[in-house]
């Protein structure tokens, strides 16, 4: 009996650090809504460089609490016309199209009553959409917004600091650098083009590590 016990503590005691050590990167937030006192809304941000699988993960997200029959809506800024209004998720025969919106504010008109809010290219909106997702989650929503955290110069890119700043939960995605194969936080433009919003062919670009994104700039 005594082996018995010390055997099951001292596994217990492995797992516990197991689990301490093994403490796994968030993917899966905890979630307000299991409560029945009223939903209790947050915000996650969703963020990295180009070619970092931002939207698939928003899409991820979207699709589970699609799946789990939440009401969801999914903006992007009218600025971004690459995928013009193409749905963006879908699941089975539920699909819900991205909305363009010109100003962020727009999207507290249209949300509805929403369970859950994604927000796509979130780097293009103005700085009100940081007041935008605070009211939101005020009012219960779970909103989740992905955006490329850092323009082509390296430099955060604003709102996105502000949206970290204030979320439950930051998500950073990596692209794979195209020079070295490392893995890359930095979108590195191709062309010599110096404004900042240069919508964009995705050829544009490369995915850098920070080693190839300073040391090859022309
Ligand atoms: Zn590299």
């Amino acid at each position: 009996m005594k082996n018995f016990v010390a055997a099951f503590y001292g596994s217990f005691g492995q797992n516990k650090a197991f689990a301490t050590i093994f403490t796994p990167m968030f993917i899966e937030t905890s979630l307000g809504n299991h409560h029945h006192a009223g939903r209790k809304g947050q915000v996650e941000v969703i963020c990295g460089s180009m070619f970092s699988g931002k939207t698939e993960e928003l899409i991820r997200r979207l699709n589970r609490a699609l799946i789990a029959r939440q009401k969801v809506e999914i903006f992007k800024p009218a600025i971004d016309q690459r995928y013009h209004a193409k749905n963006v998720v879908s699941h089975d025969e539920t699909v819900i199209r991205s909305t363009p919106v010109q100003f962020a504010d727009d999207i507290l008109l249209l949300a509805g009553n929403c369970d859950v809010v994604g927000i796509d290219e979130v780097q293009f909106f103005d700085n009100q959409i940081v007041a935008v997702a605070e009211r939101l989650a005020a009012s219960g929503v779970r909103v989740i917004l992905a955006g490329l955290d850092m323009d082509f110069e390296g430099k955060p890119f604003e709102p996105m600091p502000q949206l970290m700043a204030i979320a439950e939960y930051v998500t950073k995605v990596h692209a794979i650098c195209m020079k070295c194969g490392d893995l890359a936080a930095f979108s590195y433009r191709l062309s010599g083009e110096k404004s900042k919003v240069m919508l964009g062919e995705k050829e544009s670009y490369e995915a850098r590590c920070r080693r190839c994104f300073y040391g090859n700039k022309n």
